[in-house]
């Protein structure tokens, strides 16, 4: 008999209306789920968080809980279904990515747009989907189940505040779609790990995401630049990677932010594609600013969350920036 561990964390699917508005309610999900025909050869197992949140209130502290629960409880599962809410569920799934190291069993996060009391909620197909994918021993990533779609989890994002349709990877196929039949895209996954678990615990880290605005006022940016604590930048530029090079100021508050040994990663602030060389205007690489290729602002975030926790020198993070350790961006 295989094992599934269902972790709950909060989320639209067991809330309940309430006076002030939807809102989770203890006890509910299970409720709901008992009601659920058996998985054959599967049995499933619940551990709901004493303090269930809508995902808006995520931290540092939730994610170190979940990682925590999936080390204790790894060798006794063969599969893991996150319960999140879907507002920052594409952050926590990229900061797993990289935090669960040497994963070789199935991370699958889920949850709805429509609670499971509503009578045309997804949550039940997004569920059901989730269990499915966490019982496949091939599937060695963490993924999001959402609306027929198994995608990468440090590849997808929120697209949709209202509809069914919530999330996208728009730079990476699915990884499985859920129609009449279920199509595994089971060439697309990550190859079974030659490394053993080791999660590394996230620790708190100074990162500023800048995105580039036309009409921004230089100098508030540059006091953000010259602040001391800051341990790394996520530059979000125009287009394949363009920032105004004709700001001399902004530029060379830039230059020196790396000299002073901050980590700045540029990534484009478009939705599909990637940076480049292309332009005169993406010279950021001259001035030691390392390329994202087409990582999503969720994963490029995590990405120098999880790294930076790990104890790697400067010069290796720099370095593993730009290349592909889990899915999350396309080489070259
Ligand atoms: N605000 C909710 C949350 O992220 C939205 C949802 O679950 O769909 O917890």
């Amino acid at each position: 008999m295989k094992k599934i561990l269902i972790i709950y964390t909060g989320g639209t699917i067991g809330m309940d209306y309430t006076e002030n508005g939807l809102a989770p309610v203890a006890g509910l999900l299970k409720s709901q789920i008992d009601t659920l025909e058996p998985m054959s050869g599967v049995t499933i197992e619940l551990l709901e968080y004493e303090q269930l949140i809508d995902s808006s209130d995520i931290r540092l502290e939730h994610w170190q809980r979940i990682i925590q629960d999936i080390s204790d409880n790894y060798e006794i599962y063969d599969g893991f279904v996150i319960i999140h809410g879907t507002d920052t569920m594409a952050y926590t799934a990229s900061v797993l990515s990289f935090a669960l190291r040497g994963l070789d069993k199935p991370v699958v996060l889920t949850g709805s747009q429509l609670p499971l009391v509503h009578r045309r909620s997804d949550g039940w197909s997004n569920l059901i989907d989730a269990l499915f994918a966490a019982n496949r021993s091939d599937l060695n990533e963490v993924a999001i189940a959402f609306n027929n779609k198994l995608l990468r989890g440090c590849r997808a994002q929120k697209v949709s505040t209202y509809r069914f349709f919530g999330f996208d990877s728009v730079d990476e196929e699915p990884l499985a779609e859920f129609g009449i039949q279920i199509n595994w895209f089971n060439k697309r996954w990550l190859k079974a790990n030659r490394f053993s678990f080791a999660p590394v615990m996230p620790k708190e880290s100074k990162i500023l995401d800048l995105s580039m605005r036309p009409g921004f006022t230089t100098e508030f940016i540059i006091d953000t630049l010259n602040n001391a604590d800051l341990d790394a930048v996520v530059l979000q530029t125009y287009g394949s990677g363009n920032i105004p090079i004709h700001n001399t100021q902004l530029v060379n508050a830039l230059k020196s932010a790396v000299e002073r040994g901050i980590i700045i990663v540029n990534i484009t602030q478009v939705i599909e594609g990637r940076v480049s060389n292309d332009y005169a205007s993406s010279c950021l690489h001259d001035l030691g600013i390392i390329s994202g290729c087409d990582m999503t602002i969720e994963a490029t975030l995590a990405k120098l969350l999880v790294l930076r926790s790990t104890g790697m020198s400067l010069t290796n993070i720099k370095a593993a920036m730009s290349e592909n350790l889990v899915g999350e961006l396309t080489e070259g």
